[in-house]
């Protein structure tokens, strides 16, 4: 890989993308994210939800005596009630959730540390989109080239020495004295095809190929 896509690569993965280098093509990399079929919105697979309402994990404990809660990241320290019976346990937030209502339940859930305790089954990995509710994904995915301008090539004879196919994206790299500048295109479509360092940063452009 040369050294423009290997920094492309890395820029990629700390943007949360999935980055890959195709068996058959060297001088490309395939990109993708899981996406809502529905909207669009990442699909956070890193987050669970709750197994009874589907409510995500916000990472907080709850004293099961007095309510009190903590954004702790240790369920070691006693809560401020006092209480005897006072256990710090991660529950699932919606009021409404049948582990809050229902007393059997309730208990059962704090026995085992919370709705959102480490490997307990009452979650599971997000299920629903957090910004719709959809409950169907998809990758959305582009081949990706990276054309460093500084080298003087030309656009068309970039495009034919490397067989970039309709619909992939080029990125065009300038370092300007001190920064580095970006610009990209995807080859093929309406716009016009040219040369436009308008980025300072790859985040830029992901926010508006995964928008
Ligand atoms: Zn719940
Ligand atoms: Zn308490
Ligand atoms: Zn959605």
């Amino acid at each position: 890989m040369n050294r423009d896509l290997k920094s492309i690569f890395y820029a990629f993965v700390a943007q949360d993308i999935e980055v890959y280098t195709p068996d058959d093509k060297e001088n490309c990399l395939l990109i993708n994210k899981l996406i809502c079929n529905e909207c669009g919105a990442f699909w956070h697979t890193s987050l669970l939800e709750c197994y009874f309402c589907s409510e995500i994990n916000y990472y907080i404990y709850a004293c099961t005596s007095c309510g009190e809660i903590y954004s702790i990241t240790n369920s070691s320290i006693k809560c401020v009630c006092e209480n005897s019976n006072s256990r710090l346990v991660k529950k699932c937030m919606n009021p409404e959730c049948i582990s809050n209502t229902d007393s059997d339940i309730a208990r059962l859930t704090i026995i085992k540390k919370g709705v959102f305790a480490l490997g307990s089954s009452f979650n599971l990995s997000l299920m629903h989109c957090i910004n719709c509710g959809g409950r169907d994904n998809r990758y959305q995915s582009y081949v990706v080239y990276v054309m460093n301008v500084d080298k003087g090539d030309d656009l068309s004879k970039f495009i034919e020495s490397n067989s970039v196919e309709k619909d992939s994206v080029i990125i065009f790299k300038h370092h300007n004295e001190s920064h580095i500048l970006y610009g990209f295109i995807i080859y093929g479509s309406l716009e016009k095809q040219v040369i436009d360092l308008k980025f300072s940063s790859i985040s830029s452009i992901v926010d508006i190929l995964f928008p």
